[in-house]
């Protein structure tokens, strides 16, 4: 049988893998000491949750079906249903619903919500009667150039940038319209309204079910589940330190473990890794590979998450959690308050209220310059500011992502396709995963199974 090592244990790796299986014999390569790259599940006061990734996009197939594939169908679960809420002006403020990506599809909703000012909501109402021409098909541009001249810098700042930063970690006047945003990039190539044209796209199909799902348990299961489901041999502890192509034309990849270093041989190697990662393996192979990787900027960011006893704890919050636009200066971004979103994480600990709060967005690494104890102080004051006082958590813990969040700059999507032609000639290799086309756990797991359908081709 054809062999394959698939570097890098993450939830793109592990998608690569099980597509491999029954094909190749696979062996997945990780340096740390476990795999899941971001999906990673802890406990907190003895309550399990996600410290990294915590739900998977439902509403594009990909990981959804992934989950049911390796066995846990019936443990995938909805979040409770709530409005999308902003923190802002000193209040929670929830957004009206029907809004993509922040956009609202029916602007006259947000009246009286306190989201935008009486200016910045007349701007977002006139978008309907601007001209607008196709954004023509070979451009690309800034979210923020694009969408600031369509409904106007403040909705751009108190209504998308909250999101970008929830999703990417992101900024809206780096990240591409195109790459960040593909289904508004689609409706700009039509010109006209954005608003008309979401609009119309909702009501032709407002979708029914959640546009995310859990895991019961912590999405962190899917990784080993899947591992598991593959066959692959996986070794953990194992950092892939260079590749090298043998007289026969095979790959060998050599690695460094606790007990020493690792040679193996293999027909096809894919880099499942973070950008910086794979352009260091592909430097001495591909010098255009290797250049192109290495400019994709990474954003660093933390998840401090707390638990409090809800028998001490004076209000407890309501709703999903919320997110915070940067233009109002605070150092958190997000907040997700767990054990009201999942219901299986109340049930398991029905005494605990569980809580997170994110920190860093690309360009705000100094926020993230603090020891963990400063970290937690600033998140529990500002939740205090934004959600009520609920007295201090029985536990917190910090989990650091350090370069985490790839973060598709104006152009990406042409860099990914440079990136193609210079991989495509090394024949026997492939690179999938966040850094190319979606950050995304489902987007992840498409590119894993796209480069293992690719590895043996050519
Ligand atoms: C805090 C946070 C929250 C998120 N929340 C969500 C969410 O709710 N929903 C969602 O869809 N997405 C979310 N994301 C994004 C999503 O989780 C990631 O984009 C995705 O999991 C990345 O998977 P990956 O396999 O491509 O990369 P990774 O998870 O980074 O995996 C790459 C692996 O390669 C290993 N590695 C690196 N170098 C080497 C080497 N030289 N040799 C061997 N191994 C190596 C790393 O240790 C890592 O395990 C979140 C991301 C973060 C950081």
């Amino acid at each position: 049988m054809r062999s394959a090592i698939v570097v890098g244990g993450g939830i793109s790796g592990l998608a690569a893998a099980w597509q491999l299986r029954g094909k190749a014999d696979v062996t997945v390569i990780e340096s740390d000491q476990r795999i899941g790259g971001k999906l990673r599940t802890g406990t907190i006061g003895g309550v399990p949750v996600d410290t990294g990734a915590e739900s998977i996009m439902a509403l594009r197939p990909e990981a959804v079906e992934l989950a049911q594939e390796v066995g846990l169908g019936p443990d995938l679960c909805d979040p409770a249903t709530a409005p999308t809420t902003v923190w802002t002006g000193g209040h929670l403020r929830p957004m009206p619903a029907g809004h993509v990506l922040g956009i609202p599809t029916e602007p006259r909703a947000l009246a009286g919500t306190g989201l935008l000012s009486d200016e910045g909501l007349a701007r977002l109402c006139r978008e309907e009667e601007l001209k607008a021409g196709p954004l023509p098909r070979d451009t690309d541009i800034s979210v923020a150039d694009y969408l600031a001249a369509r409904i106007g810098q403040e909705a751009v700042d108190r209504l998308v940038e909250p999101m970008l930063g929830g999703v990417y970690a992101g900024r809206a006047d780096r990240l591409s319209l195109r790459s960040a945003m593909p289904r508004l990039a689609a409706v700009a190539e039509h010109g006209g309204s954005i608003i008309g044209a979401l609009r119309r796209v909702r009501a032709a199909g407002a979708p029914k079910a959640a546009a995310v799902q859990g895991v019961r348990g912590g999405t962190g299961r899917l990784p080993a589940a899947v591992a598991q489901a593959s066959g692959a041999r996986v070794l953990t502890g194992t950092r892939a330190r260079e590749l090298q192509r043998t007289a026969s034309g095979r790959w060998r990849v050599c690695a460094q473990t606790a007990d020493g270093p690792l040679v193996m041989e293999t027909d096809a190697v894919i880099l499942a890794l973070p950008a910086h990662a794979a352009a260091e393996l592909l430097r001495g192979h591909s010098p255009a590979a290797f250049e192109e990787l290495s400019a994709i900027q990474h954003a660093s960011s933390a998840v401090v998450t707390m638990a409090f006893d809800r028998s001490r704890t004076p209000s407890l919050p309501e709703g999903n959690g919320f997110l915070v636009p940067p233009v109002d200066g605070h150092t958190i971004k997000a907040a997700s308050f767990l054990s009201n979103k999942w219901s299986w994480l109340a049930e398991s600990a029905p005494g605990t209220f569980v809580l997170r709060v994110s920190v860093g967005r690309a360009g705000e690494e100094q926020e993230l310059d603090v020891p963990d104890r400063h970290l937690i102080r600033t998140a529990v004051s500002e939740l205090h500011l934004a959600a009520g006082r609920m007295g201090e958590p029985a536990a917190a813990r910090v989990t650091r992502w350090d370069r985490a969040l790839p973060q598709y700059g104006v152009g990406h999507a042409d860099r990914i396709a440079r990136i193609g032609e210079a991989v495509e000639k090394l024949p026997g290799l492939e690179v999938c995963g966040a850094a190319y086309e979606g950050v995304g756990v489902a987007a992840c797991v498409a590119t894993g199974r796209k480069a293992a359908r690719r590895v043996f081709e050519g």
